[in-house]
């Protein structure tokens, strides 16, 4: 992965250039991304013969570096999941809170539909805490 100050760079350069287009571009490559990681913890929970799967989400992003998250919701069949990113490393920087964090958003889309083997609607919203930091939450509801 890229540097903050590179995907900021880079991140600005595509709004710049594709305006709202930029979000949908995000989307889709966190999709591809989150996709490869939830299969890939598919098949490791598959290996270990274990009952339900795991839902590691946030053991990925932390390794990953993406940010402090904590996740909530109905965690053994994926119907509803609720993460909260603090501190992310895509929206620092950002003083455009509307982009609503796209390649997270497509990030936690692909792993979950990955991992429970469903489709989801879901949703992101940022903001800014007391202490000025990203705080990006994303609702996935199973279809
Ligand atoms: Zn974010």
């Amino acid at each position: 992965m890229l540097s903050s100050n590179s995907w900021r760079a880079l991140s600005d350069e595509l709004y710049k250039r594709f305006s709202s287009g930029a979000g949908v571009i995000f989307f889709e490559m966190g999709k591809s991304y989150g996709s490869e990681l939830g299969t890939s913890l598919f098949r490791r929970a598959e290996e270990a013969r274990a009952k339900a799967v795991p839902y590691d989400f946030s053991y990925l992003v932390t390794k990953a570096g993406w940010g402090k998250v904590s996740r909530d919701g109905e965690l053994e069949h994926g119907s509803h999941l609720s993460i909260v990113v603090t501190h992310c490393v895509f929206c620092e920087g950002d003083s455009n809170l509307e982009h609503h964090c796209p390649f997270l958003k497509g990030a936690c889309f692909g792993i979950a539909s990955a991992m429970y083997r469903r489709e989801y609607d879901v949703s992101a919203k940022c903001s800014l805490n007391k202490k000025g930091e990203h705080i990006c939450k994303f609702e996935l509801n199973g279809k």
